[in-house]
């Protein structure tokens, strides 16, 4: 099979750039082995974000809040408040490190243990707000809370999505006046739709704080990314992983995926943005950290004592390998750059934020479509 461009990963990088090449007319396939960080995303962006977000995301009918180049302030699960760039519709974003309400309810699901409930109480109570918490039950909840494991965000999002309503019902009775609702990101799976119809129905501002994962908001945005990428025409190889490449005269010939098992994919460019250890891009050893797919040069300490810090709390240095590549993202295999092969999003050595991810993804966008 043969596209102009192939793009191996559909993490928020990926599918960011399989989405604007092909509303540039440039015809992708993207290879997605499985999770990415946006299952685990806050539902928020740090870091200076590409000013082309916003309106590239607005096609995937993903509305983002706040500035891509200017900090805003948003109150995290353990009661702080962290500086932020975007954030979904769900988020509520503060212009100062001090939340504008004196008087918040936080309403959690009777049986919901991945709602930190009282870190942010207390983290509240620190900034002088006055917080109350309680429970809320319904009967579509009844049958997930005989199982511990169904009692998850998805699962809940899956039941409250459909009775949205009744959910805006019981809330009601349990407001006393507060200015701020504190809810679990629990709404919204499919569509922002369930968050905006509380919004509508309730009479008081509500902020949807992140659970435990997986993220609700941060799958809803994969799937409407997704969609979008393929209704502009995209091939989206689902549930696929690329195994394995062929590199001549410094080029990419072609890549193998593990369930095309004999077929090859071809390209006149590629893309890599398989991520971190986490989505499998990297991998290590006792002796290295490696780009598996195509034996990418490393940017990482040479001594293994020196990937970590001692210090828990300290940053890790591992967190920063990554791949090397020239001022073009061409990567470099044995210190020289594969030509029709770019990197981007956080298989980049460096700093990792989804503002770092999209940046050097647009960058490019633009190198592939002139
Ligand atoms: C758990 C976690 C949570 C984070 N939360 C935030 C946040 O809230 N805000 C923020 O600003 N930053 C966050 N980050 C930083 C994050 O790195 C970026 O925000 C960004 O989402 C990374 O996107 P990516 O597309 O580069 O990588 P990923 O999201 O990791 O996507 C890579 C994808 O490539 C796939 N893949 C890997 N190898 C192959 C292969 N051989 N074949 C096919 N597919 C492959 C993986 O399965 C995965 O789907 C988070 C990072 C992690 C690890």
């Amino acid at each position: 099979m043969k596209f102009q461009t192939i793009i191996v990963g559909g993490g928020l990088a990926g599918l960011t750039a399989g989405l604007a090449l092909q509303k540039k007319g440039v015809s992708c396939a993207i290879i997605s082995s499985g999770e990415n960080a946006l299952h685990f995303s806050s539902g928020t962006f740090s870091g200076d974000c590409p000013e082309e977000i916003v309106p590239l995301f607005e096609e995937a009918h993903i509305t983002l809040k706040g500035d891509p180049s200017k900090d805003s302030w948003r109150l995290t699960p353990s009661g702080s408040m962290q500086k932020v760039r975007l954030a979904f519709e769900d988020i509520t974003l503060y212009s100062s490190q001090k939340i504008s309400a004196s008087n918040v309810l936080i309403a959690n699901p009777e049986g919901f243990i991945d709602f930190p409930t009282s870190f942010i109480a207390d983290g509240l109570s620190q900034q002088g707000i006055s917080c109350k918490v309680k429970t809320f039950s319904l009967p579509c909840l009844k049958t997930l809370r005989e199982s511990p494991s169904e009692m998850r965000s998805v699962g809940i999002a899956k039941k409250l999505d459909g009775c949205i309503e009744e959910v805006a019902e019981r809330l009601r009775g349990l407001l006393e006046g507060e200015d701020l609702l504190i809810l679990p990101q629990v709404f919204g799976l499919a569509s922002p739709e369930p968050v905006r119809a509380l919004r509508t129905a309730l009479p008081v501002e509500i902020a949807f704080l992140g659970t435990m994962p997986p993220s609700v908001p941060g799958i809803r945005v994969q799937l409407q990314l997704k969609k979008a990428f393929e209704r502009a025409g995209g091939t989206f190889l689902m549930g696929d992983t690329a195994v394995s490449a062929e590199i001549a005269d410094g080029t990419v010939r072609l890549i193998r995926t593990k369930n095309l098992d004999s077929h090859i994919l071809t390209a006149d460019n590629y893309i890599l943005a398989s991520g971190t250890f986490f989505s499998k891009g990297l991998s290590s050893s006792m002796e290295k950290i490696s780009e598996p797919l195509f034996g990418l040069d490393i940017d990482c300490p040479s001594e293994r004592t020196e990937w970590y810090s001692e210090d828990f709390f300290a940053p890790q240095p591992y967190m920063a390998a990554g791949v090397v590549t020239d001022k073009d993202f061409h990567p470099l295999k044995d210190g020289a750059p594969i030509s029709n092969l770019y990197a981007v999003g956080s298989i980049l050595a460096g700093e990792k934020n989804a503002g770092m991810a999209l940046t050097s993804t647009f960058k490019v966008i633009k190198k592939i479509a002139l």
